[in-house]
């Protein structure tokens, strides 16, 4: 089952981003509403993904106070070009194409640099489904030289996945990070899950009163060489308000 050669994971998959922010490789979905992902699947005959864009997260959009009314993500900056709605649409189709995680096991296997064995699981977007978690709990298994950091606001995903696998526990290489719907709210209850499993879970917030911990200021508002997010170790991350 596995892909072969890189063109035919890109053809699955589509490629990998390297965001700015950030060390290393990650891969994005469409932010909020995803209001440009029909156009282009008609534009370019690509099926319509059944479900695609934030669930929670556009939700959340519509309200001040939350971390979505002003998400970084939706369609602003960078995220406005017309290559990257393409590139994101790909990935929306491609999250339900059977051989994705195949395609994707190839692609992170070969670009990211095992001396510094990091990638991000969406700097846009969210989690669709629970084949989606369960494809990238997967993905960490088979890649267990390389961390993953995945941050949602999918409770309901997460909770399912999770209590479906019982005491098996997450991956050790995997951080998922449950988001706070609220700014300056630092407390994020993540669920009554079995303590082997919730000793793996993180969570994050945002701060807009200067009470953040992510150290990217620093950094000229990159990583630099802080790994935090990826450290299941590092229960809760405060970031500064973009
Ligand atoms: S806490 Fe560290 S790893 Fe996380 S976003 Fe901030 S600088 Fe990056």
């Amino acid at each position: 089952m596995f892909i072969r050669t890189l063109k035919e994971a890109k053809e699955i998959a589509g490629n990998l981003g390297q965001p700015d922010k950030m060390p290393q490789w990650a891969y994005g979905l469409p932010a909020n509403e995803g209001s440009y992902v029909e156009g282009i699947c008609k534009e370019r005959g690509w099926p319509v993904p059944p479900k695609y864009g934030c669930g929670v997260g556009s939700m959340l959009s519509k309200h001040s106070g939350t971390p979505c009314f002003n998400c970084y993500a939706d369609e602003r900056g960078n995220y406005s070009y017309p290559s990257v709605h393409v590139n994101r649409t790909k990935h929306a189709v491609a999250v339900y194409h059977p051989m994705w995680k195949y395609a994707m096991h190839k692609l992170i296997g070969h670009y990211v640099d095992p001396s510094d064995p990091h990638f991000r699981w969406l700097d846009s977007g969210d989690l669709v489904n629970e084949q989606m978690l369960l494809d990238i709990i997967w993905l960490a298994e088979q890649l267990p030289r390389i961390k993953f950091w995945l941050p949602t606001q999918e409770r309901k995903i997460v909770w399912t996945v999770l209590h479906n696998r019982g005491h098996i526990p997450l991956p050790s290489n995997l951080c998922i990070r449950i988001s706070s719907t609220k700014l300056n709210n630092h407390y994020v209850p993540i669920g009554d899950y079995f303590l082997t499993v919730r000793g793996k879970l993180c969570s994050s917030s945002v701060s807009t009163v200067g009470d953040h911990d992510c150290p990217s200021e620093q950094y000229n508002n990159t990583c630099g060489p802080c790994r935090l997010c990826w450290d299941t170790s590092h229960l809760h991350t405060i970031y500064k308000e973009h």
